[in-house]
């Protein structure tokens, strides 16, 4: 721990940008400039990009091989990027049904990571991925907050997940002084730790807030109902992970008094988009997949205004090809051109989807956002189908559809994953069940929640 601490407070007057290492400053410099490209240069880019893929999925995978086949549907098809639309489009289904056959080279190599994300309704999605993309996407994601100022190197003040022990004072605050990120636990969001979180933030300089929109909206409301001093040092919030509601942007704005930037993406990593300097308007990165938005027909959507299904064929994860991946999001189609910053990206707005900002309450009647919850590993492999239910404050039942091979292990593991989350804030018991209802799209699908919004609002205050 000494150790780890002195490297620490030496390596932190070093730039990130050059611990982060040589790939890593030479994505940001590509991003930094490829984002000015004209749009021909970008499609040239993607309609080479995507051949690549094409090639490495066909040779590589079963799962594509008879896809393409199936169809037939050659490697020299491909043309222009209209050529894409001859292939059938996939979801996270069927993504479920062919994992073992979507790889294109053996999962134990050590260049591969497992992952894992929420499915439809409740399923959960498990994936192999590049050990490198955390690196690349990385350097897209510093790329889009420079936007609004941020430089690497800031501090921020992190909100997002991240299982944060309480000091001695039992303050749950982590400092990682290579990213300079100050880390506070989004599960225990009571008001009295939240003011404290508050108060923190106020010492560390200027600064950027990197959070959920359920978590920084928490934190908006307590300073409007208790009346705290918002902290004067916070340069931007950027949000993401969840849909951005724009009446909750505004309140938040209203109440920091700084820009709320928001970036869109998923785990699956097919398409990135974020704002501009001037925008709030989505700007597709076009050198990070292929994307496409599908009205309810499969056409494309061309015409301003028309919604359309998000779908992306990602060019950062080699090791399982997603392509035409519809992603369950749906965004209002704008343009291919931002008329503020002058930028050839497709650009959309209004992202609505899976992701809505489901909650559990704690014992003390805090939220804990749902999207905390998420796991990203193996905790649910053998769970077919899982959603929680809540009808007291810190109590839920969690309701697993098993799959097979599920034994008393899995039940073990998930509780001690979720407890890693969670600890004292909610006890929760396991239930085997044969089916979960479905629920519709946009509604909740991991958190029955029970518990009437007016006795959540009441508890509080009591
Ligand atoms: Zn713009």
């Amino acid at each position: 721990m000494l150790l780890k601490s002195t490297m620490g407070t030496v390596l932190g007057l070093f730039p990130p940008k050059w611990l982060l290492g040589k790939s890593f400053r030479e994505n940001c410099k590509f991003i930094h400039n490829a984002q000015w490209w004209p749009a021909e240069r970008a499609r040239e880019y993607q309609l080479n990009k995507l051949r690549e893929m094409l090639k490495i999925a066909y040779e590589r995978t079963k799962f594509y091989r008879r896809m393409f086949d199936s169809v037939g549907f050659r490697l020299g098809d491909i043309n222009t990027l209209d050529n894409m639309n001859r292939l059938p489009t996939i979801d996270k289904q069927v993504v479920i049904d062919n994992l073992s056959d979507m790889c294109t080279k053996s999962v134990r190599d050590s260049d591969v990571d497992f992952g894992s994300t929420g499915g439809t309704s409740g399923t959960p999605l498990h994936f192999y991925m590049s050990a490198s993309r955390s690196r690349v996407e990385y350097a897209y994601l510093t790329m889009s907050w420079e936007r609004v100022d941020y430089k690497l190197g800031m501090p921020m003040a992190v909100l997002r997940g991240r299982v944060v022990n309480p000091d001695r004072n039992g303050f749950r605050h982590e400092y990682d002084p290579i990213l300079r990120h100050h880390y506070y636990s989004s599960f225990h969001m009571s008001d009295g730790n939240m003011a404290h979180y508050l108060e923190h933030i106020a010492t560390i300089g200027p600064c950027f807030l990197h959070v959920y929109p359920s978590s920084i909206a928490a934190l908006a409301r307590l300073i409007l109902r208790d009346g705290i001093h918002t902290p004067t040092n916070i340069r931007g919030i950027i949000a993401e992970s969840e849909i951005v509601y724009p009446d909750q942007q505004q309140m938040v704005e209203e109440v920091f008094g700084c820009r709320y930037f928001s970036c869109y993406g998923q785990s699956e990593k097919v398409v990135l988009a974020a704002g501009c300097e001037k925008s709030d308007d989505y700007h597709v990165w076009p050198t990070y997949g292929y994307f496409e938005l599908l009205d309810d027909k499969g056409d494309q959507v061309t015409t301003p205004g028309q919604r359309g299904e998000i779908m992306g064929t990602g060019f950062i994860n080699t090791i399982m090809p997603f392509i035409r991946y519809r992603t369950g999001d749906w965004a209002t189609y704008v343009g291919e051109r931002c008329e503020a910053c002058g930028r050839e990206h497709t650009v959309i707005r209004d992202i609505r989807g899976h992701r809505t900002q489901e909650v559990l309450i704690a014992a003390d009647s805090s939220e804990i956002p749902w999207t905390a919850l998420n796991m990203h590993d193996d905790t649910f492999i053998h769970v077919r189908q899982f959603q929680f239910m809540q009808e007291t404050p810190g109590h839920a039942l969690l309701r697993i559809v098993p799959a097979d091979g599920f034994g008393d292990e899995d039940a073990s593991r998930i509780h001690r994953n979720l407890r890693r989350k969670i600890d004292d804030k909610l006890s929760f018991g396991i239930e085997l069940v044969d089916v979960i209802p479905l629920s519709a799209r946009g509604k909740a699908i991991y958190v029955d929640q029970r518990i009437p919004r007016k006795q959540r609002q009441k508890n509080r205050k009591t």
